[in-house]
């Protein structure tokens, strides 16, 4: 189920309703590139959503989520991990936040748990990767983001990539074969937000930067 898509013809992404209006009932899903039809426009149960259609391999549907954690990598380069490593530590704080932005809200525990995870996997050795790409590493290791018992979430969300990636490493190796995104899935209503992957390591939120920049006078 998505409730964003991208319109065939100007390539531009519009919500559902964006669609309705222009009696649109194909476009293109965002992550997967495949078509998807507008569905239930007229039920009373269900609210109008895209539909990806039988035995699709989108990430944006909950059962095709991959558990990024156990991606397989094509090369370790461990005299460049033993840098990253250091680099790291010198900069937990700004991953941290950048963390935080990303998911709204993670207690110090979250992160610790996740810097573990990525412990236990050596991830740091992966070949090639590099400081900019950890914060969104470290959210993909996430299970599911609750609202429940944060004051920042107004919904539950977990983080995909998109489909058709094999090794972790293709993610910053092969930049112009993986799409340089991560997106925000709720698993009830679809795509919730396209972040675009930074490529340096900032953690200042896209929003905050829009909405404060003409703060000063
Ligand atoms: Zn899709």
């Amino acid at each position: 189920m998505s409730y964003f898509a991208i319109d065939l013809d100007t390539k531009e992404m519009h919500d559902v309703k964006w669609f309705q209006i222009k009696r649109k009932k194909i476009a293109l899903c965002p992550i997967c590139d495949n078509k998807i039809e507008l569905r239930a426009e007229n039920s009373l149960m269900t609210s109008a959503h895209f539909w990806h259609g039988k035995n699709s391999i989108c990430t944006s549907i909950k059962k095709n989520r991959k558990k990024y954690e156990d991606l397989p990598f094509s090369q370790l380069d461990k005299e460049a991990g033993k840098k990253l490593r250091k680099e790291i530590k010198n900069n937990l704080y700004t991953i941290f936040l950048a963390c935080n932005a990303l998911c709204e809200g993670l207690k110090y525990l979250e992160f610790k748990e996740l810097i573990i995870k990525a412990n236990e996997k050596a991830i740091w050795d992966y070949k090639g990767l590099k400081l900019n790409y950890i914060p969104y590493i470290l959210i993909l290791f996430h299970d599911i983001f609750y609202a429940k018992g944060s004051k920042l979430r107004d919904e539950k969300f977990y983080f995909v990539l998109e489909p058709s990636i094999k090794n972790f490493d293709d993610l910053w190796n092969i930049k112009k074969n993986i799409k340089q995104y991560i997106w925000k899935i709720s698993p009830d209503k679809g795509v919730l937000e396209i972040i675009k992957i930074k490529q340096n390591l900032d953690p200042v939120p896209e929003w905050f930067k829009r909405a404060t920049e003409k703060l000063l006078i």
